[in-house]
């Protein structure tokens, strides 16, 4: 008999990790159900373009059943880089070199129609909107939940997969995320053919890295013709606060830019002469690589509440639907006598992998920050 028979599983956050989860264990039987902050399906604007990698993104959904819907969704060529200057000469252009086994291996697909394929693959009534996480109770064996709507629920199994600021992970441990060194800004510019066509042809559907000056910018193109970017710098941990820079108008992020990327060339500013909506500023965080914590038999997290990371190595979507692949196989496998020992097996394993994969970020981090950015993109590109 598996571990969670007859057991009520929540899952807290729809993101990536928990719809994974969520399909996962339900082609398994279990009854499950994801509690979500956002009022509906499109109540936020998706970020960018994702590689799924086939040994972690891909070899979920392939467990998920859902590779044929993948297949239907993906960009092909979305992967394609330009690894340019700070003055827009390209060193690297994958739209004239010969695609290599690496790229094969990690198709793209934009983040809104992943959640499409992974909600409509759930059974109806799955999730349930605008539940904002606000408290756990111990109920019994189990907990009771409380969310800011004013309603409640019980369950006899908690997941946390509530992202980078989980408000369940306390309950797991006090450990916290350390702040990186650089922030990046997400901004976005829609129709980018028709208001920057010169960028635009630059991206060519794919993405530019520009590097230069110990300073990024990565730019990337969506399915719907808009594009995302991102100048990313070291920075303060309160840069983005004690600015004073009001995100909302874009001459002020014009005027920033202008100034801490003063050695970059005017290419890039009409980027955010024609930015549409609010800049995000994201100061990067991280979580200690040697955290670790005791398990509990009914409560466990996934994804960025676990173990978040910079995202300069493409790997943070990729960890969380491999944390709901083994998550979902612990939690099923025979082997286990209870919950706490699906739950202890599974934790260990993700941590090791987690911590390799967030060094991994921090470092290319680093070097994408530093003189030898270009070197390194053309060794790992090469
Ligand atoms: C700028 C940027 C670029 C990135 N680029 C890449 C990339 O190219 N490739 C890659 O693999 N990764 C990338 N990442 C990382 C990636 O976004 C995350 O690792 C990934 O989304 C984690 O998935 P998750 O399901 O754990 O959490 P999330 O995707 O954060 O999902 C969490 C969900 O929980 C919900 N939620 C939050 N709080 C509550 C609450 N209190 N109650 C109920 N619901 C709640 C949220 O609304 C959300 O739906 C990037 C991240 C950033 C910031």
């Amino acid at each position: 008999m598996n571990t969670i028979k007859n057991k009520k599983i929540a899952i807290i956050g729809g993101g990536p990790g928990g719809l994974t989860l969520a399909r996962l264990l339900q082609l398994k039987g279990a009854d499950v159900t994801i509690y979500e902050r956002d009022l509906h399906q499109d109540a936020r604007a998706q970020g960018a373009t994702l590689d799924l990698h086939e040994e972690s993104g891909l070899a979920a959904l392939q467990a998920a059943g859902l590779m044929d819907e993948f297949k239907a969704n993906y960009r092909p060529g979305a992967d394609k880089m330009r690894v340019t200057d700070e003055h827009a000469n390209i060193v690297l252009d994958d739209h004239i070199a010969e695609q290599d086994e690496t790229h094969r291996n990690r198709p793209e697909i934009d983040r809104g129609p992943l959640q499409k394929l992974l909600l409509d693959s759930l059974k109806p009534g799955t999730i349930v909107w605008d539940c904002q996480f606000v408290s756990l109770a111990p109920l019994n064996n189990g907990w009771k939940i409380e969310f800011k709507n004013g309603t409640t629920t019980i369950a006899d199994l908690v997941i946390a997969a509530d992202g980078a600021n989980s408000k369940l992970r306390p309950y797991l441990t006090p450990i916290k995320p350390f702040y990186c060194g650089h922030t990046a800004i997400e901004g976005a510019v829609y129709q980018s053919e028709k208001v920057i066509p010169k960028m635009h042809q630059l991206l060519s559907g794919g993405k530019i890295f520009a590097m230069g000056d110990n300073r990024s910018l990565i730019v990337s193109a969506k399915g719907d013709g808009s594009l995302v970017f991102y100048p990313c710098f070291k920075a303060d941990e309160n840069w983005a606060k004690e600015s004073g820079i009001d995100f909302t108008d874009k001459a002020q992020v014009l005027a920033w830019f202008k100034t801490e990327f003063s050695n970059w060339g005017d290419v890039w500013l009409e980027l955010f002469e024609n930015a549409n909506g609010a800049f995000v500023p994201r100061p990067l965080y991280s979580m200690p690589l040697d955290q670790t914590w005791e398990a509990q038999p009914n409560i466990t997290m996934i994804g960025d509440a676990a173990h978040l990371m910079p995202p300069y190595a493409g790997e943070g979507v990729n960890m969380a639907m491999l944390d709901a692949l083994e998550l979902s196989s612990a939690l099923t496998d025979e082997t286990y006598t209870d919950t706490l020992a699906a739950i202890t097996a599974f934790e260990k394993q993700m941590r090791i992998r987690a911590a390799e994969v967030a060094d991994q970020s921090i470092q290319s981090l680093e070097i994408l920050h530093s003189p030898g950015a270009i070197d390194f993109m053309m060794r790992i590109a090469g």
